[in-house]
């Protein structure tokens, strides 16, 4: 068995923290974990089979009947749903359906930004406290995480100075190293231009 180094680096928002973290989303124990779906919601490859294959036919079932009742036509693109966790650690995994890249002429980044905050929106309605995130889009669907980091960075931290409720914690789970190296440098440029604490870990 290989044991990753678990590191973290997190900036702090009056008392809520955004954290980065290198690992397997599906291993969280977080509140909810955020799943990057596509509009079927009947799981897929990446990130998305990964959580379904983890949580089980629980999940599926909840989701089938979420299409029924809610979105017969599919879940668009910057919306997000919730469903229980299933098998998994997490209580909750929350739906949502980032861009596909095509380029930067098709509203991509406003959408990415959009599933960022409406997952958030979903897990404030269900007093969730801690939450965790892969990145969006940037697999499967082709955004370019350089371009999605900044994005995904100043929509949760925008949320967490004015919104947040419930919400006390987010994390950002990036699978790879160079992943992970993208999301801290893109979390120590917003904490340098933010005039918040910063605590590296
Ligand atoms: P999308 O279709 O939104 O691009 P993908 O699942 O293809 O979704 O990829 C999104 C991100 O999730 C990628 O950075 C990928 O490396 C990452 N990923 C894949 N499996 C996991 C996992 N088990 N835990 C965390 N992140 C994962």
């Amino acid at each position: 068995m290989i044991y990753r180094c678990v590191s973290t680096y997190s900036l702090n928002f009056n008392g809520r923290i955004l954290a980065i973290k290198e690992g397997d989303i599906t291993m969280q124990d977080t509140d909810a974990i955020v799943n990057a779906a596509n509009s079927s919601l009947m799981g897929g490859g990446g990130v998305d089979g990964a959580i379904h294959r983890a949580a089980g036919r629980a999940l599926v079932e909840e989701c089938r009947i979420i299409r029924k009742t809610q979105y017969p036509a599919g879940l668009p693109p910057g919306e997000a749903v919730i469903t229980s966790g299933g098998r998994l650690k997490a209580k909750f995994v929350i739906h949502t359906v980032g861009p596909i890249w095509m380029g930067g002429k098709k509203d991509e980044s406003e959408i990415l930004k959009k599933a960022y905050r409406n997952s958030l929106i979903v897990a404030e309605k269900s007093g969730i406290g801690t939450i965790s995130f892969p990145s969006i889009s940037t697999g499967a669907y082709g955004f370019p995480i350089e371009k999605a980091a900044p994005v995904a960075v100043s929509t949760i931290a925008e949320f967490l100075l004015k919104e947040a409720r419930s919400v006390e914690k987010v994390y950002i789970l990036a699978f790879t190293p160079s992943d992970f190296a993208v999301y801290r440098r893109e979390l120590k440029l917003y904490g340098e231009s933010f005039n918040g604490s910063k605590t590296p870990k």
